[in-house]
């Protein structure tokens, strides 16, 4: 049975649903920035968000910044335990660290004392530039087998220490690499996994990488919570983690566009129709499928079979709802009617 835990009343494991988490981008010392960050990724649907600690000013900026937010913040630390404890002590719901890189065991048990007394998570993160030498060698280089055992090592310091609140984070700029070493890891113990494909690029590039190695691995019932890490706006990040989830029916995120390539028989700007209903659907909860097809060879089949759709013609477009045909439209007029229709449902 895996292991759940809770960020403040987020669960993350045992039986509870996936979560998309962020990071921030912002000086976490700005708290006005932050917040409004935060606030925008919370309207996105991140249900979960991570603020990078560098500092003690940071630590302390956690305590307003936790004021005017409703998702559990999580502080990211390196190398200084005086900055976990700190920031615990100023209302962090989970702490991400590597035990390996602050300091030695007495410094540890601090943090977990104080993790301890408030039962906060800690998310143990290996990935594949922190891998030990000593494993590198033993397993002839980075790969799952050395990923994993520097993670297990890195657990049982904590586990050491009496507490076994914890989330294992592997990752890797390698999809394939990412998804060995987690799936390895599943079967080693019952900690929920954080999910990620580390430096995975822009847009396009990170996108791609993280659903074939998160979604591949997510196929198989691995993984509890997700970050996309893109070069690009947090808000993008959970976009496309929602959007992840919601294609491979983990959980809902708004409505779900159908739209057919185009090809030579397309006489009407599908394109164009396609991203103005996009667009204006962007903040939209409802759970819709909408199919947007060029023309009558497919188009009133995959209409049909939706909620709501069209079938291009010549100009124009046949408005289908639930099966039956409503009206034919001009094609100037096929976006309004949809948004309409939709506003209805
Ligand atoms: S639905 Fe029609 S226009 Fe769209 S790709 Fe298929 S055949 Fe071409």
């Amino acid at each position: 049975m895996k292991k759940k835990i809770y960020y403040g009343n987020v669960a993350v494991g045992g039986d509870s649903i996936v979560t998309v988490q962020s990071m921030t981008n912002t000086d976490t010392r700005n708290v006005i920035e932050t917040v409004k960050q935060i606030k925008s990724l919370e309207r996105k649907g991140c249900d979960i968000i991570r603020c990078a600690v560098p500092d003690m000013e940071s630590a302390y900026a956690i305590k307003e910044i936790k004021k005017e937010i409703y998702i559990p913040l999580i502080a990211d630390i390196h190398f200084d335990h005086k900055l976990a404890i700190k920031s615990l002590e100023n209302g962090a719901d989970g702490i991400r660290l590597n035990p390996g890189n602050i300091g030695n065991k007495e410094n540890i048990r601090e943090v977990v004392k104080v993790c301890s007394e408030k039962n906060i998570p800690i998310s143990v993160g290996v990935n594949s530039g922190s891998v030990k030498k000593e494993y590198v060698e033993k397993y002839n280089g980075i790969n799952a087998n050395s990923l994993v055992e520097s993670a297990v090592e890195q657990v049982g310091i904590i586990e050491d220490c009496g507490y076994d609140n914890i989330v294992i984070s592997i990752k890797s700029s390698d999809v394939n690499l990412t998804y060995e070493a987690n799936s390895l890891m599943r079967k080693r113990n019952e900690y929920p996994l954080h999910l990620g494909i580390t430096e995975a690029g822009s847009f396009v590039n990170g996108t791609i990488k993280s659903a074939m190695g998160i979604g591949s691995l997510l196929m198989k019932g691995i993984g509890d919570t997700i970050r996309i890490s893109l070069t690009d706006s947090p808000e993008k990040e959970v976009l496309v983690g929602r959007k992840m989830l919601q294609f491979l029916n983990i959980r809902p995120y708004g409505p779900n566009i159908i739209s057919c390539p185009t090809c030579g028989r397309t006489r009407i700007n599908l394109e164009k129709i396609v991203n103005e209903v996009e667009e204006a659907l962007v903040d939209c909860k409802k759970d819709l499928n909408i199919a947007i097809m060029g023309c009558i060879v497919n188009g009133p089949g995959e209409a049909k079979e939706a909620d709501i759709g069209i079938a291009g013609g010549d100009g124009k477009a046949v408005l289908f709802k639930k099966g039956e045909v409503v009206r034919t439209l001009k094609e100037k007029d096929v976006v309004n009617a949809l948004l309409e229709e939709i506003e209805k449902i």
